[in-house]
């Protein structure tokens, strides 16, 4: 078995959208101040860190996009949805700022020579993390999904999809009905992803990625992680 760290870095200043916290990230004590109780000495160090729930690589939770008092928040979602069998599209060859079509989904799956399942998670490499992190690009200049597409992952019924950026639309009209569609087929999506090159034409894997238990919480940063049985293969 090999795991593959599918997680972007939690960091001070760590890129995030405008309308997110950012993270702060400092030393709260360390190794330079020690303690002492009853002639024994001990130090330890430990960092300050606050953070947006929608931080780094993160899943959405339904509560985040509907504002039905209905829609689950992370802490009452079922654990299922986040350990799932997963098949990863490459979508690399796309440039930055354009859409993903129904039809390069479906083009995209097939390359892969397997079959979109029901309670699958569906990981969309973009390409997007190696062009453009570090700089300001990262935040706006992915491709994205449109209505359509994200639909045509809705009718698959599956239980969540993942993208690197940190917005699975493009900016403004393409994002928030991104988020509409999830909300209107039940389903959600993991942003901020990493490393899904190394996922890309391997065919099905497990894929893990559990959020905190943040109570009321629309959403949570995950340590995604593809796990790979190559005695199956
Ligand atoms: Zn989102």
């Amino acid at each position: 078995m090999r795991l593959i760290d599918l997680s972007g870095e939690i960091f001070q200043k760590c890129p995030t959208l405008p309308n997110h916290p950012p993270v702060t990230l400092s030393a709260y004590q360390t190794h330079e101040t020690s303690r002492e109780a009853e002639g024994v000495k001990f130090s330890c160090a430990s960092l300050f860190l606050t953070l947006g729930e929608h931080t780094a690589s993160h899943v959405d939770a339904p509560c985040h996009f509907d504002e039905r008092k209905s829609a689950l928040s992370i802490d009452k979602m079922p654990l299922e949805q986040f350990y799932r069998p997963a098949l990863c599209l490459d979508l690399s060859h796309k440039p930055l700022k354009s859409d993903i079509t129904v039809s390069d989904l479906q083009d995209a799956e097939k390359r892969t020579g397997e079959t979109i399942n029901e309670n699958d998670i569906v990981l969309i490499y973009m390409a997007h993390y190696d062009r453009t992190f570090g700089t300001p690009s990262f935040l706006t200049d992915f491709p994205g999904l449109t209505k359509e597409s994200a639909i045509w992952l809705g009718k698959k019924k599956i239980a969540s999809f993942g993208v690197e950026a940190l917005s699975p639309g493009r900016p403004g009209k393409n994002n928030f009905e991104v988020h509409l569609v999830c909300r209107d087929w039940g389903f959600t999506h993991m942003e901020g992803l990493t490393n899904l090159h190394k996922v890309v034409g391997i065919g099905r894997f497990q894929f893990a990625g559990f959020p905190l238990k943040i109570r009321g919480g629309t959403g949570s940063p995950i340590r995604a992680v593809a796990i790979i049985n190559d005695s199956e293969k």
